[in-house]
């Protein structure tokens, strides 16, 4: 029988599960993230109760190295996160559990599960979106996961910013204002005071935040022409922000991209996910699947 392992490696916590698809899970654990050493050594050892694995997927916060001929593949390379800058995730993995493992971002095996499983059936160019703690984007582009010189890093965008009307300056310790620095969770905590899952409906954060991420999904749609782009993560949580975004992103578009993916069906374009918060980990899976 073919089982396969999955984690979803974030900066707070790792999700592990063993199964084959959403509807198949047979295990699952999670544990917060603490030293490089304890929390994979968690990992190794929750898959050893499971074994016999097929394969094993790791869905990452980044940046990571996920070039398979590169010396430091599978590794997590430049994260401020403190103890965490050149860590071997996937070497350990294998060497201790004997199967091949899959490596990618958390988003783009988010966008791999999507792809399976969910709101990005039968596509093959479309964009994994995610509004959490930072600001992150996986691509498929005709059928395969973009990578290049690294992976897309679509959250550190630049975006017109009117300081008139928005004089925060943004919480990016690399550009302050960019995408993430303006419009993540932490982002909207800084600007109003208040976590954002506090904000009553009615603020004008979700207002200006959903200026912001159509401002994003303009540029990436004139980028990429992608047939649909999925938006998870914490934030958008607030399904309020969803029609804002969408009205937001075509009058800035403004009738030049005529298609009627987004002329008429721009409820099918801008999309939550699927497989709502269980695409970081099916994504793993999905990238252990397709080893
Ligand atoms: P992570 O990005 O760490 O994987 P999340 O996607 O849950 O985790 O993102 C966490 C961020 O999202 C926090 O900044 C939090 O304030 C915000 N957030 C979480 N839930 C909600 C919600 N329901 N509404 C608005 N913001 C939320
Ligand atoms: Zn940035």
């Amino acid at each position: 029988m073919t089982i396969y392992g999955g984690i979803e490696a974030g900066g707070t916590k790792f999700v592990c599960a063993v199964g084959t698809g959403p509807h198949n899970i047979l295990a699952e654990t999670r544990f917060p993230t603490t030293t490089p050493q304890e929390t994979i050594g968690r990992a190794i050892a929750f898959f050893k109760g499971q074994e016999p694995l097929t394969a094993i997927g790791v869905a990452s916060f980044g940046p990571v190295d996920p070039n398979p001929v590169s010396p430091t593949f599978g590794y997590i390379t430049s994260t401020p996160k403190p103890g965490w800058a050149d860590t071997d995730l996937v070497g350990p993995l294998k060497a201790v559990l004997g199967v091949p493992v899959g490596f990618d971002t958390d988003v783009n095996g988010a966008a791999l599960g999507e792809h399976i499983w969910g709101a990005a059936q039968g596509l093959d160019t479309f964009i994994y979106l995610t509004i959490g703690t930072g600001v992150g984007g996986g691509v498929m582009a005709g059928g395969k996961l973009l990578h290049g010189v690294m992976h897309p890093e679509m959250g550190h965008i630049f975006l017109p910013h009117d300081r008139d009307k928005d004089p925060f300056e943004g919480i990016c310790p690399f550009h302050k204002d960019c995408l993430e620095g303006l419009a993540a969770g932490p982002a909207l905590e800084a600007r109003w005071g208040a976590r954002a899952e506090t904000l009553p409906l009615d603020h004008p954060a979700w207002e200006l935040e959903a200026a912001y991420i159509a401002y994003a999904l303009a540029n990436f749609t004139l980028t990429l022409a992608p047939q649909r782009i999925i938006l998870g993560g914490g934030v958008m949580e607030q399904k309020q922000l969803f029609p804002l975004v969408r009205a937001k992103m075509r009058d800035l578009l403004n009738g030049y991209f005529q298609v009627s993916e987004i002329l008429e069906g721009i409820d099918n374009f801008i999309v939550p996910p699927g497989l709502g918060g269980r695409a970081g980990v099916l994504g793993a899976i999905a990238l252990a699947k397709c080893q």
